[in-house]
C-alpha cells in the first residue's frame, strides 16, 4: 500500500482517486479552492452534458490529432461506462434530440456531492485550500490555511485543468513550473469560445444579446447548422464554438479569419433570387428582405450592418450574400472567458502510463493535457478517462516500483 497525492480536484482528479483507492493506495486529493469540482459545477449550470451518444468511433474522432492518444483511455471508459458510472451515483442520464447525454436533473451538483461522498466512505483524504506552489527537491510544496507544508507521497498525479475561468481554480500557474522542470507544454489558448468583431456602435447596442437561430455556418472545420447570439464584443454560442478551433487557428496561421453564415439555409440562392425580385420595387428595402428572404429582426439587421450598400446590389447578388454572408474576425476572445483551453502538456511528454518521462513517479491527466475538443460532452468523458486511465497507469507503476 503506497501514498498517493492527486493534486487538483475537478473531474480528472477525482475519477484517478476513485481508481487508486480502489486499488488499495492511501489517497489524498489537494484541492487549492475551498470546495471541489467548481468548473464542473459551472458546466451544469446550462445543462450538463456529460458525454455523447453517436458510435464510439465517430465520438473519438471528435479529438482530431489527439484521438490516437486518448483512444485507448476513451476505450476503457466510453461514454457508455460514463452513463453507468452516474447511474451508480443516483444520477440517471437521457440522450437528447442531438445525440448529448445529461443527467436528468440537467445539474451537476447531486452528482458531485455523491461522487465526494462515495470517496471519502473509500478513505480518500480530501483536503480543500490546498494550493500546490511549487517543486521542493523530491516533494511538493503546498499553501495552506496553516501555512506551508511539504509532502513527500510515493507518485503523484497532477489533474490542474486548463486556463478557462481561472477564478474557478484552473489558473495554468503549473505551465512555467513544467517548463522549468523541462517539460515541453504547448502554448494553452482560448477553445470553443466567442470572437471579437468590430460591430458599430448602434449594431451593438441593440442587438448584443440576441440569438440568431436556424442558421448554417461555415469554416475550414466544415458546415453545421444550428444558432450563435450576437454579443457586445462579437459572436458566441454553439455554432460558433463548433468552428472555435478552425478559426483560431486562421487567424494565427493568416491574421484573419471570416465565419461564413447561411442566413436561409432551407432556400437555394436562386430560389432566394426569383422570390427577392418578384418584390415590389417601390417597397422598402426592409420589406422586400422580409418579404422575399424571411429576414427581419437580428438577421436583417446583422446583413445591413456587414452589408451597407446592400439595398443597391442585384438581387442574384443579394441572394448569394444571404446564403454566404462573411462575418469577418478580429481574434478571439481571451482564454478565460473560453469553455475550455487547448494546448497543455506534449503527448511526447508522457508515456502510455501517463507518466511524465522526465519525472518518474508524477502523473498528469485532463484539461492540462495537449488536446481539445468541440462541446457535446467529449470534454468530461475525456477528463473522467484520462484520470482513470493515469490512475491506472500509476498503480502500475507503483506495482512494478
Ligand atoms: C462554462 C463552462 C461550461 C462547460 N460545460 C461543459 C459541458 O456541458 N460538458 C463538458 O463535457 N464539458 C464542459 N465544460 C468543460 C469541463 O468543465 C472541463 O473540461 C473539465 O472540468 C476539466 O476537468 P479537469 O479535471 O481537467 O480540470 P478542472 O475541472 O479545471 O479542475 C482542476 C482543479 O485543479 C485545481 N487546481 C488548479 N491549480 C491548482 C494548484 N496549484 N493546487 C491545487 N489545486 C489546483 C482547480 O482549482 C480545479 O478544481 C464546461 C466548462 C465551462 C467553463
Amino acid at each position: 500500500m503506497k501514498q498517493v497525492a492527486i493534486i487538483g480536484g475537478g473531474p480528472a482528479g477525482l475519477a484517478a482517486a476513485e481508481v487508486l483507492s480502489a486499488s488499495g493506495h492511501v489517497v489524498t486529493v489537494y484541492e487549492a479552492m475551498p470546495t471541489f469540482g467548481r468548473k464542473f459545477l459551472l458546466a451544469g449550470k446550462s445543462g450538463l452534458n456529460i458525454t455523447h451518444s453517436e458510435d464510439f468511433s465517430t465520438f473519438a474522432e471528435r479529438f482530431g490529432v489527439a484521438n490516437a492518444y486518448l483512444r485507448p483511455a476513451l476505450e476503457a471508459f466510453t461514454p457508455n461506462d460514463v452513463r453507468e458510472w452516474a447511474a451508480g451515483l443516483g444520477t440517471e442520464t437521457f440522450v437528447g434530440s442531438s445525440g448529448r447525454v445529461f443527467p436528468k436533473v440537467m445539474k451537476a451538483s447531486p452528482l458531485l456531492r455523491a461522487w465526494l461522498k462515495r470517496l471519502e466512505a473509500e478513505g480518500v483524504a480530501l483536503k480543500t485550500r490546498h494550493r500546490w506552489v511549487e517543486f521542493d527537491g523530491n516533494g511538493y510544496c503546498f499553501d495552506t490555511p496553516e501555512g506551508e507544508t511539504i509532502v513527500r507521497p510515493d507518485a503523484v498525479l497532477l489533474a490542474l485543468g486548463g486556463a478557462s475561468w481561472p477564478k474557478l481554480g484552473s489558473d495554468a500557474a503549473w505551465v512555467p513550473w513544467l517548463r522549468n522542470e523541462g517539460i515541453a507544454v504547448s502554448d494553452l489558448q482560448p477553445a470553443n469560445c466567442g470572437f471579437d468583431v468590430a460591430w458599430s456602435e448602434m449594431f451593438r447596442e441593440r442587438f448584443a444579446g440576441e440569438p440568431l437561430k436556424s442558421v448554417a455556418a461555415t469554416s475550414d472545420a466544415g458546415t453545421f447548422q444550428g444558432e450563435f447570439v450576437i454579443s457586445r464584443h462579437g459572436i458566441e454560442g454553439s455554432l460558433v464554438y463548433a468552428h472555435s478551433a478552425a478559426l483560431r487557428d486562421h487567424i494565427s496561421d493568416e491574421g484573419q479569419a471570416a465565419l461564413i453564415i447561411d442566413l436561409a439555409p432551407g432556400r437555394t440562392a436562386e430560389r432566394l433570387s426569383r422570390d427577392l425580385a418578384r418584390q415590389d420595387a417601390k417597397a422598402s428595402f426592409s420589406n422586400r428582405l422580409r418579404k422575399g428572404a424571411g429576414l427581419e429582426g437580428v438577421k436583417a439587421a446583422l446583413f445591413r450592418e456587414l452589408v451597407p450598400d446592400a439595398n443597391r446590389l442585384p438581387t442574384g447578388d443579394l441572394a448569394k450574400l444571404i446564403k454566404a454572408l462573411p462575418i469577418p474576425l478580429l481574434r478571439p476572445r481571451p482564454i478565460a472567458e473560453a469553455i475550455s483551453s487547448a494546448g497543455g502538456i506534449r503527448w511526447s511528454e508522457i508515456d502510455e502510463n501517463y507518466m511524465l518521462k522526465a519525472l518518474p513517479g508524477l502523473f498528469a491527466a485532463g484539461e492540462m493535457l495537449d488536446w481539445e475538443a468541440p462541446t457535446g460532452g467529449y470534454l468530461l468523458t475525456a477528463c473522467f478517462a484520462t484520470g482513470r486511465a493515469a490512475a491506472r497507469g500509476m498503480a502500475a507503476w507503483l506495482a512494478g516500483g
